[in-house]
């Protein structure tokens, strides 16, 4: 008998609710700070800038919260999302490991982002909001919302990390179709892009700056609100859809993971895939290693410190306890532009720092090798960021092979890469520099912290 490729559920077995890994965490959370009082913040601090049905989520101590019916209806429009066994890329790599993925380039945007984005549009819809505005690095972020407020009749208004904007021209295109405004930033539109113009004429920019701008944007016009597509609890929390379908798909498998891996820029998408196989962890119901993979040019979870510091360069955002570079630190222009955030989600530096995750980084070069090799045996062409997943995948699939044991490995594979081919085009053809994190890169952003340590 032919080995299954394909678990597909139907469209009933969509999850109607999402879940939160917050209470099951065998340690308390540490609270995020006021960026000026440095004391906790409560749910009136985020008024400003986000509905209070978000901030409920943000803060929420309970399991599983209902996914609305209208965000349900939108979620059909490609979920549930394939997971599929990559084994063409067993065979390519002898290995007795089992290797599936799940697969969120299906969805309309090429990515998970999503998930989060629609549920997003829908409640500040709700609140009666008319605007949102946001920050995109690679683009993928930018498509997701601007497709979400197009659905829920919101305006939208992305501030794209130059580089990208300079990179990607057909993200930018993408984003303008579903009807929002673009503006590369830094821009001369705010007070924060004005600010890193002045120093820095020729600011590449960074996902920081360009969160500064959106926020500022927000917190000075009334009727619109800030948008995140990563790091924050609700964000993590709508993106569980991914996990708690790749459960079910994995019992129709009849194979539990032994390595849960994903990429890791904010979070989102590998919080998405592991926190429901997490719980399983913490309930002593499954034995996984957990692997987060990020960029060695952005390298937060390996070399970063583990302590409060901003979400933005221009200091306008709560202190939140993570894994951080320094919230002035700016990555080389890597082509995993999703992955060049100088911080990461605060349960998942805290799984890290708890031992309960692992985390490795790769160069471009380390990361693209992977990501060709899973393209000429499985046909799918990944984004530049779950390259990083593969990466890790490929080296235990390795190991097991060596070992000559039977792994099962289950791969969050974010997004496809059309958008990417002029990232695919410079490894082909030995252009992409090794960019590495520099020491003096640490020095200067570590120096900006704001020193509020985190208690061991
Ligand atoms: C944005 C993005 C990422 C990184 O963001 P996370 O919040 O860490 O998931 C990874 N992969 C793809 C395809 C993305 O678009």
């Amino acid at each position: 008998m032919t080995e299954p490729l394909q678990f597909n559920l139907q469209e009933d077995d969509l999850p109607t609710a999402w879940y939160n890994l917050l209470p099951d965490l065998p340690f308390a959370p540490l609270p995020p700070l006021h960026p000026g009082t440095k004391q906790p913040i409560g749910p009136a601090d985020l008024a400003p800038l986000f509905p209070e049905s978000l901030i409920m989520q943000e803060v929420s101590t309970e399991r599983w919260i209902d996914i609305p019916g209208p965000v349900l209806d939108i979620y059909r429009l490609w979920r549930p999302s394939p997971l599929y066994r990559a084994r063409r890329l067993e065979q390519a790599l002898q290995t007795p490991a089992h290797i599936y993925f799940k697969y969120e380039g299906t969805s309309p945007a090429g990515s998970h982002k999503p998930n989060t984005a629609v549920a997003q549009a829908y409640y500040n819809k709700e609140a009666g909001i008319r605007r949102l505005t946001t920050e995109t690095g690679a683009g993928q972020w930018g498509s997701a919302l601007s497709m979400a407020c197009q659905f829920f009749g919101l305006d939208c208004l992305v501030f794209m990390v130059r580089a990208s904007f300079e990179q990607k021209p057909y993200r930018r295109i993408f984003i303008e179709t579903m009807g929002a405004e673009v503006r590369p930033s830094p821009s001369p539109t705010t007070g924060a892009g004005k600010r890193i113009l002045d120093e820095t004429p020729d600011s590449t920019g960074s996902l920081g700056i360009a969160i500064s701008e959106a926020v500022e944007v927000a917190a000075t016009n009334e009727d619109t609100s800030y948008s995140l597509g990563s790091v924050l609890n609700h964000v993590l929390l709508h993106q569980t859809v991914v996990g708690l379908e790749a459960k079910k798909q994995m019992e129709m498998a009849g194979e539990q993971p032994d390595f849960v891996i994903g990429c890791v820029g904010g979070g989102s998408n590998y919080a998405g895939l592991s926190y429901p196989f997490m719980a399983d962890k913490v309930a002593g119901t499954l034995d996984a290693r957990f692997i987060a993979t990020e960029p060695a040019a952005c390298p937060t979870l390996t070399r970063g410190e583990y302590a409060y510091d901003f979400g933005d360069t221009g200091e306008m955002t709560p202190l939140v306890p993570m894994y951080t570079l320094g919230h002035t630190f700016v990555p080389a222009p890597v082509h995993a532009g999703g992955l060049r955030y100088h911080g990461d989600a605060p349960s998942l530096s805290a799984l890290v720092k708890h031992g309960l995750m692992e985390a490795r980084a790769y160069t471009q070069n380390q990361a693209f090798e992977a990501g060709v090799q899973f393209a000429r045996t499985q046909g799918i062409i990944p984004g530049p960021e779950p390259t990083h997943a593969i990466r890790a995948a490929i080296d235990e699939a390795i190991v097991a092979r060596e070992a000559g044991e039977k792994k099962v490995i289950l791969i969050g594979l974010s997004g496809h890469g059309h958008f990417d081919m002029g990232a695919y085009d410079d490894y082909l053809h030995g252009r992409l520099p090794e960019v590495e994190y520099r020491e003096e890169d640490v020095v200067a952003g570590l120096a900006h912290l704001p020193g509020v340590p985190i208690p061991d």
